[in-house]
């Protein structure tokens, strides 16, 4: 489902050759349903200058916002999947696959990159939503286990960025084993006491919410998300009963305690960059990024 649909041409005329085009420049907020210019949208991340509805935001673009002047290094490119099942629904997987590649120009659902976040050392992963639904296989699952153990052995700060529809069906039980990976590093990520944060964009759902996205030091979302496992009509129909308004929205799993915070995406990057201040020794504070292997963290600072 878009979030922006495109508008109509707004100019036409007759003779044909003075033609003047405006074909999608202008879009139509799902939201508010105001026309807003697309220049407008893409300076404000794809949030809606009018009513502040958060779009869907490209893993590259999330990269480039949260990075210092949107430069990274971006790790383990060269991963891809072999369809291990050789799996085929309505059409191959291996199509599946070279359709999404040739779209987003990635070989996975997920970007790997390290730089700095306000003058940090950072490693994010951010997830493509338009990749297969943004679902994890073999893949992400490789590309995150290994963000993580990267963390681990030089004590960077680690950023997920989810925006996933679950575990990738087309790769079975392989693709439900990543969550078992990654939630076995993080918990080793979590012992050595280097962050994680967790930001959990529109929509979470899935193997993904069930596993990392919600293992988080903070687990933060951005507002009006969707976030939740299995679809709100599965459990309508499992538990028969109507479900409350505002069911599986960021704001609502705040409200209920499963989630830190929402934060709206132009405070995101300063929020971050707060937590780790909050997170980090003071030794790490000093240093940027810790490098002394197997130092005792001392205690906690807050952020000024
Ligand atoms: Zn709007």
């Amino acid at each position: 489902m878009a979030w922006f649909t495109r508008d109509k041409p707004a100019v036409k005329r007759e003779d044909g050759e003075k033609r003047v085009r405006t074909e999608g420049l202008w879009l139509k907020c799902e939201k508010c349903g105001q026309i807003v210019w697309r220049k407008a949208l893409e300076d404000n991340f794809q949030v809606c200058p009018k009513c502040g509805h958060h779009g869907r935001l490209d893993a590259r673009t999330r990269l480039a916002m949260l990075f210092d002047q949107g430069k990274f290094e971006e790790f383990d490119q060269c991963l891809v999947s072999t369809d291990p099942l050789e799996f085929v629904d309505s059409k191959k997987y291996s199509d599946r696959l070279a359709v999404s590649q040739a779209a987003t120009e990635l070989r996975d659902a997920i970007i790997s990159g390290g730089g700095n976040l306000n003058g940090r050392r950072v490693h994010v992963c951010a997830m493509e939503l338009k990749f297969v639904g943004g679902s994890m296989g073999t893949v992400v699952g490789e590309v995150i286990t290994r963000a993580i153990e990267r963390s681990l052995e030089h004590r960077v700060p680690l950023i997920i960025v989810s925006a996933s529809g679950g575990a990738r069906m087309q790769e079975g039980a392989i693709s439900l084993m990543q969550m078992a990976k990654i939630s076995g590093a993080l918990m080793r990520l979590d012992e050595a006491r280097v962050p994680y944060l967790s930001v959990l964009t529109d929509p979470t759902t899935g193997g993904v919410t069930a596993s990392f996205a919600m293992l988080g030091d903070l687990n933060i979302a951005e507002p009006g998300a969707q976030i939740g496992f299995a679809g709100p009509r599965v459990i309508e129909q499992t538990i028969r009963q109507k479900l409350p308004a505002g069911f599986q929205t960021s704001e609502f799993l705040l409200q209920h305690g499963f989630l830190d915070a929402v934060v709206k995406r132009a405070d995101l990057k300063s929020y971050l960059s707060k937590a780790l201040d909050f997170l980090l020794t003071p030794q790490e504070q000093i240093a940027g990024v810790h490098t002394q292997q197997g130092a005792q963290p001392g205690p906690v600072t807050r952020a000024s």
